[in-house]
C-alpha cells in the first residue's frame, strides 16, 4: 500500500508528466490538493511537503480546517456549492472561490470580504456539460456575470472553473475541455487579471492538461478514497 507520501509524489510527476508531453511549459499547471473529507493531520503532512494550495467543498469544513491551520499559511480554495448564508466564513477564510455563478453570490462575497485582506480570488463555474442537476452559468450567462465581477473591488477574476460530464466517453470530455479553453482563452484576451482555468481531476488530469487547464484540482489520487459525506 502507498503512503500519502507516495501518493503525493506520484501526483506530482503524473501532472509534471502531462504538461510536458503536451508541450506546456514546466509548473503552468498547478495542484490544488483537495482535501474535503480528510483530516487536519493529513493536511498538515501534505502542507509539509511544499503544498500550500488545498481545495475545499463543504463550507463549514472549509472554514473550520481553516481557522484550525491558520498558522501555516495555507491558500484555502473553495470549490463546492455556496449558500447565501456561507458566505461571510468563506470570505473571511478563503483565498479563492471556483465556484460563483450567482451574481448575488459575488456580490454578498464582495461586501463581506475584510478590507484588512487582499481581494478573494474568483473563478466563475460553467455549466459546460449542460447537465440541468449541474451548477454553473450557461454560456449565454457568462458575459453578464463577467461585467457583474469587474464592478466589484473585493473580487479579483482570475479564470472560469468546470466540472466536466461524469464518463468515460473521452469524445465529449474532449469536447467540454476544448469549450472551456476557447471561453477562457477569450476572457483572457478581454481581462488582464484573468490566467486560471480550473478543471480536471483525479480521473481525467491528463486530458484536461491537454486541453489547456491551469490548474487542476486533485483529491483521490493524493488522499486516497473518501467516504460519502453530507454538508451539515
Ligand atoms: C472532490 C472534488 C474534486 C477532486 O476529485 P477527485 O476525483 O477525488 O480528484 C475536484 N473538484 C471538485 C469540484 C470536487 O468536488
Amino acid at each position: 500500500m502507498q503512503t500519502l507520501t507516495e501518493r503525493f509524489a506520484a501526483a506530482n510527476d503524473q501532472v509534471q508528466f502531462a504538461a510536458q508531453k503536451f508541450g506546456r511549459a514546466p509548473n503552468s499547471v498547478k495542484m490544488l490538493a483537495v482535501s474535503k473529507t480528510k483530516p487536519v493531520s493529513e493536511i498538515e503532512q501534505v502542507a509539509a511537503l511544499g503544498q500550500l494550495d488545498f481545495g475545499e467543498n463543504y463550507s463549514q469544513e472549509a472554514i473550520e480546517k481553516a481557522q484550525r491551520l491558520s498558522h501555516l499559511e495555507l491558500n484555502w480554495h473553495f470549490i463546492g456549492p455556496i449558500q447565501s448564508n456561507k458566505t461571510k466564513g468563506l470570505a473571511e477564510h478563503m483565498a479563492w472561490v471556483h465556484t460563483i455563478s450567482r451574481d448575488k453570490i459575488a456580490q454578498r462575497l464582495n461586501d463581506q470580504r475584510p478590507s484588512s485582506l487582499p481581494a478573494l480570488n474568483i473563478c466563475i463555474q460553467v455549466n459546460v456539460s449542460q447537465e440541468d442537476q449541474k451548477a454553473g452559468v450557461s454560456i449565454e450567462q457568462l458575459p453578464q456575470l463577467v461585467s457583474q465581477i469587474e464592478t466589484l473591488p473585493n473580487l479579483s477574476l482570475r479564470g472560469l472553473m468546470a466540472i466536466v460530464e461524469n464518463t468515460n466517453d473521452t469524445q465529449r470530455l474532449t469536447e467540454q475541455f476544448a469549450t472551456m479553453r476557447s471561453l477562457f482563452n477569450a476572457l483572457k484576451a478581454e481581462h488582464p487579471s484573468v490566467d486560471t482555468l480550473s478543471m480536471g481531476m483525479s480521473q481525467d488530469l491528463e486530458l484536461a492538461i491537454q486541453h489547456g487547464s491551469t490548474m487542476v484540482r486533485i483529491g483521490t489520487a493524493i488522499f486516497g478514497q473518501r467516504q460519502p459525506k453530507k454538508e451539515s
